[in-house]
């Protein structure tokens, strides 16, 4: 870790952080509550192997990835336990059954494509879950079509439904609980139909993280546990328990240079110094994933216990820095976000949410996992 720091840009990973905040949760659902740890997009930007790793030992129910080879990755490096792929369009259905990846199922065409495809390899009850659209109005069956997927589902042998779930549009959103209620009344409808042509019980699941301390009587049989697992609290009241950050960004000063008032800084001399002034220079720009929307002074990294602003435009792979309030040297340590500046004020200052800030981190900074 500490060579890795001296030289470059890095997203340091917790692995520790992950379990404290899966625990934090496993504490607030009940024993016999799953939880679905949600690692797609790379497990949020900090890289899925480590995370799914971690998960797997602590007793997840089940991981969640976005896309198949997400899937096929994680069971090539080992991971075992149930795996969901939420999105599998444009799928490699013989993959999809060799490495007994677990697709959601969407709609007719998807669901009757599955059936078409497991019949070519002789597939049979092969698990599924079905996802429901209860009100965000994007992917999943609707309620006027539940007979037609029970006639669909009863006439066949290649699929069985594993899970019935669904997603909360606006679970943070309290002055939009009674669309929310409505989300759950509508749930619970189509479970009971799907659930009554079947004898045996089908998992349900509609709450990630925020759901999960806010409506906790809709836990059902599992829970989609996403953000919170990260260490990023969706609510500001502290009702989410002790979250510990998972991702911090780190890179270190590589040059030092003082400058007179009135000297500009970097492109299109957008960075005009007001004093006498210490800028550094350091590794990390828009193509790591530092939006260049942040320069100008728009957000502060963290050097030595001192916030220093960014000065004129962000580069590609560097930006500069005001340090002349801060004690440094080349080669000291810099913050971009982890424990003193938060991936939310970095999400809030681009007019954005966490999830984005982490997932924007670029496959060209080092993963480092401790
Ligand atoms: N379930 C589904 C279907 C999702 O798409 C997501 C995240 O995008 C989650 C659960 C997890 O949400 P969160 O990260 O807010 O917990």
């Amino acid at each position: 870790i500490l060579e890795a720091r001296q030289h470059e840009t890095v997203l340091e990973v917790n692995l520790d952080a992950v379990v404290h905040n899966f625990n934090n949760f496993r504490a607030q659902v009940r024993p016999a509550t799953g939880i679905v740890a949600m690692v797609k997009a790379s497990g949020y930007g900090a890289g899925s192997y480590e995370l799914a790793k971690t998960l797997q030992s602590q007793g997840a129910a089940y991981l969640a990835v976005a896309v198949l080879d997400e899937g096929v990755d994680l069971r090539k490096a080992g991971i075992t336990m149930p795996i969901m792929v939420l999105n599998p369009r444009v799928v490699n259905y013989k993959s999809l059954f060799n490495y007994r990846l677990e697709p959601e199922i969407y709609s007719f065409d998807i669901l009757n494509e599955i059936i078409c495809e497991g019949r070519r390899y002789s597939i049979t009850d092969y698990p599924v879950h079905i996802k429901l659209d209860t009100g965000m109005h994007r992917l999943g069956f609707l309620e006027s079509d539940m007979t037609e997927l029970v006639r669909v589902l009863k006439s066949q042998n290649v699929i069985k439904p594993r899970s019935v779930f669904s997603h909360l549009a606006a679970a943070d959103c309290p002055e939009l609980d009674d669309y929310t209620r409505g989300q759950f009344e509508y749930f619970a409808r189509c479970c009971e139909q799907l659930q009554g042509a079947f004898d045996y019980h089908i998992l349900r699941h509609i709450l990630n993280s925020t759901g999960i301390t806010r409506f906790p009587e809709y836990q059902y049989d599992m829970v989609r546990l996403g953000i919170c697992l990260y260490g990023i609290p969706t609510l500001t009241d502290g009702s989410q328990g002790d979250l510990k950050p998972v991702s911090s960004m780190h890179t270190a000063i590589i040059s030092i240079k003082e400058w007179e008032a009135g000297t500009t800084i970097g492109y299109s001399c957008k960075g005009v110094l007001h004093r006498k002034s210490r800028i550094a220079t350091i590794p990390i720009g828009y193509a790591d994933g530092l939006d260049r929307h942040l320069g100008n002074g728009r957000m502060s990294v963290w050097i030595n216990g001192h916030r220093c602003p960014t000065v004129g435009n962000i580069c590609m792979d560097i930006c500069m820095i005001d340090v002349t309030d801060a004690s440094c040297a080349v080669g000291d340590q810099v913050e971009i976000f982890g424990n003193n500046i938060s991936v939310m004020e970095i999400a809030d200052v681009l007019g954005t949410i966490p999830y984005e800030v982490l997932t924007s981190v670029s496959s060209r900074v080092k993963r480092v996992y401790y």
